[in-house]
């Protein structure tokens, strides 16, 4: 076996553990890898684990990958922050799309998604922190931006995703994931996945109702600068 092979193992043997122990049904919470900065090889040891499902903060990286591993039946995510200059490639090359924080390139994804492919399936980036420094809508500009983004046919508004500021132990880290979940309750949109948790607050997101846990380093190790 493979370190990512063993390393996916033991996670997902913790994931089903957490769901019981916070009470989530079972495999309601999902596995994204998160392959920034890591060489296609070690996507393609992920997948033959078993892993389908990789995230990609950097739209030239992942382009890369993507037709290095074009053989392989991949759902690709876009995780990183999106300049309205690439929107174009995102809505080409990815299934789904975590960062969307405003209405413009919304509008831009939807116009661009090409029309043989299905709708994109995006979320809405909360800064639930309120991080200056960080991506993602304001809480209190949520419904507005959901309203807008219901009415794209070429996209489909599937949940919430958010980052929040790392703080050390378990109630800390579940608070704000605690907020992302109840703003998504109180959506008028169905508004069912949410992704949020990493490698170092997974088990807190979960607590709190992931369903998809965006996980690298945990996955594949440390980064490799420049990969
Ligand atoms: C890099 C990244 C992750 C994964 O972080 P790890 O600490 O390696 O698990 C998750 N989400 C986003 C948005 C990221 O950019």
């Amino acid at each position: 076996m493979t370190d990512i092979a063993e390393n996916l193992s033991v996670l997902k043997q913790d994931i089903r553990t957490r769901e019981l122990e916070y009470g989530r049904a079972a495999n309601s919470v999902r596995l994204l890898a998160v392959s920034k900065r890591q060489p296609a090889s070690a996507i393609r040891d992920a997948w033959e684990a078993g892993q389908r499902a990789f995230g990609e903060n950097f739209l030239q990286e992942a382009l890369d990958k993507r037709r290095e591993l074009a053989e392989l039946d991949i759902e690709w995510h876009f995780i990183g922050s999106i300049q309205s200059n690439k929107t174009a490639d995102i809505a080409r090359a990815f299934d789904w799309v975590h960062t969307v924080d405003r209405v413009r390139i919304a509008e831009r994804l939807n116009r661009q998604r090409p029309a043989e492919l299905a709708p994109l399936n995006v979320l809405i980036q909360v800064n639930i922190s309120r991080e200056t420094t960080k991506s993602g809508i304001a809480p209190e500009s949520l419904g507005e931006l959901v309203h807008e983004i219901s009415a794209l046919p070429r996209l489909n508004l599937v949940g919430l995703m958010a980052m929040p500021a790392q703080v050390d132990g378990l109630a800390g880290q579940r608070a704000p994931f605690a907020q992302v979940a109840a703003l998504a309750r109180n959506c008028q949109s169905a508004l069912e996945t949410l992704s949020m948790g990493t490698s170092l607050d997974y088990v807190a997101a979960i607590a709190e109702g992931a369903s998809l846990i965006r996980l690298g380093t945990a996955v594949f190790g440390p980064r490799v600068q420049g990969a």
